[in-house]
């Protein structure tokens, strides 16, 4: 062997050993298990067995998710918890943040999905997570917005006495963190119906946050709860519209949005030039619910009528009501045309307000991709100054709406037509139409 081969040899003995992966995978794999076992034993009521063990085995709380089952369990026992359980060796700022964050997820989880056995049941919701903000400040927030967005009333009181003492907030390391403060006690101004109160807040909120724009925002969906069977659709899609208002009005108290931005700017902007498409079982749900209501709906035929000749003189064509799965606007209006909605009233508002279909309703904070808002700058510009430091945005889902319509849509064609069709249009195309 040469010289240069040892000294070669030598230099990589020097390097650091290099961990396969497979201890690393092993060891979160017990973690895991662990973790799962300690739940499992918060879950049915076995916390005495529970504390025992990890206080006599604090090597144990080696991930975040452990010392949160543990603080439970001690919350649930009565037990006073301690910094040092928490923290062993020195307080970390970062890992209380972490820690108060996974204790409220968990806490959360519990409070709303689970059936914890009697006893427990009862030990659990006399929890006040509060008891523990000298050890972890940081879930003042967490906790605060839990309550406040969950609309946990029983705890509103306890969370307005944190609200109030601001010496508290000051104390926490993030400036953002500080700053939720605010934005809370709008919320719970609202959340009590104290309306000028909110916005009299919100605006100090606005002067102390600035968003920003380089963080990557995360949407949160507000779950719909309304779920109907192709055949039960049309008769209940006055329930599933009604469920959508709700659920908007909620994402708007939530992130300090006017729910009556329209009105509030007097706009009525984009029912002049952004036309929504609906589909069959709307279309018929409106002509129903309009001839209920002695509606004149051969007044925006005949508008309807005076448009499409107008288009057609431009393009030889009329807007098409569009047989295709998920047609976009371009489908429905490929020249991008311009024209007032038909069901616009004299005084400038929608005519059909409480029976307008599902598009209308979601131009206004909801997303149906995950990634984007579907709302006009009057509502995005509140959202995002009344945003909090996680760039969080509350919205609502309109897929799941989109889907029992389509359904409805190959039923009802089904029944009147003898074939499953997917029909769409703009107004104009259903109203001057033999549909
Ligand atoms: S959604 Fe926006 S653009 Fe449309 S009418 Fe309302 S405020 Fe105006
Ligand atoms: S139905 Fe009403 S909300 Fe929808 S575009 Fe027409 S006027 Fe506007």
């Amino acid at each position: 062997m040469s010289t240069e081969n040892t000294n070669r040899l030598k230099s990589l003995d020097a390097l650091p050993h290099i961990d396969s992966g497979y201890n690393d995978l092993h060891y979160r794999k017990e973690q895991d298990l662990r973790y799962k076992k300690a739940l499992k034993k918060l879950l049915t009521g076995k916390n005495e067995e529970l504390f025992s063990e990890l206080q006599m085995r604090p090597d144990l709380l080696d991930s975040l998710e452990m010392k949160s089952v543990f603080i439970l369990c001690q919350l649930i026992l009565g037990k006073e918890v301690k910094e040092r359980q928490v923290f062993p060796f020195m307080r970390n700022e970062f890992i209380s943040d972490s820690i108060s964050k996974t204790i409220v997820d968990l806490y959360k989880k519990i409070y709303m999905q689970v059936d914890l056995p009697e006893g427990t049941k009862e030990a659990f919701n006399a929890i006040n997570l509060y008891s523990i903000k000298e050890v972890l400040p940081a879930l003042v927030v967490y906790f605060t917005d839990l309550i406040l967005v969950e609309k946990l009333e029983q705890f509103y009181d306890q969370a307005f006495k944190v609200l109030e003492d601001k010496e508290f907030y000051e104390k926490l390391t993030e400036d953002d963190l500080k700053t939720e403060r605010v934005r809370h006690l709008a919320l719970y101004y609202r959340r009590k119906g104290d309306e000028a109160k909110a916005d009299e807040v919100l605006l100090q909120y606005r002067e102390l946050y600035l968003p920003d724009m380089t963080k990557p925002v995360k949407l949160k969906k507000m779950p719909n709860t309304k779920f109907y069977p192709p055949g039960e659709v049309l008769d209940n899609l006055g329930e599933l519209y009604q469920e959508i208002k709700d659920i908007q009005a909620e994402v708007c108290e939530i992130s300090g949005v006017n729910n009556d931005s329209c009105m509030y700017f007097e706009c009525s902007d984009c029912c002049h030039k952004d036309y929504p498409i609906l589909y069959y079982s709307e279309y018929k749900y409106l002509v129903q619910k309009m001839e209920e209501d002695g509606m004149d709906i051969e007044a925006a035929k005949a508008d309807a009528r005076k448009i499409q000749a107008e288009h057609k003189a431009k393009y030889g064509f009329e807007l098409p009501v569009v047989n295709k799965h998920r047609p976009t606007k371009e489908d429905c209006n490929p020249y991008d045309f311009k024209f007032s909605c038909p069901l616009l009233a004299d005084n400038g508002g929608c005519g059909v307000h409480q029976i307008r279909p599902m598009m209308c309703r979601a131009y206004g904070l909801s997303s149906s991709d995950s990634r984007n808002v579907q709302a006009c700058n009057y509502y995005l510009r509140q959202h995002q100054y009344n945003s909090n430091s996680e760039n969080i945005r509350y919205v609502y889902d309109v897929r799941p709406y989109v889907a029992m319509i389509e359904a409805s849509d190959q039923h009802q064609t089904e029944q009147d037509f003898g074939e499953k069709q997917k029909l769409c249009g703009t107004f104009v195309a259903w109203l001057s139409s033999d549909y």
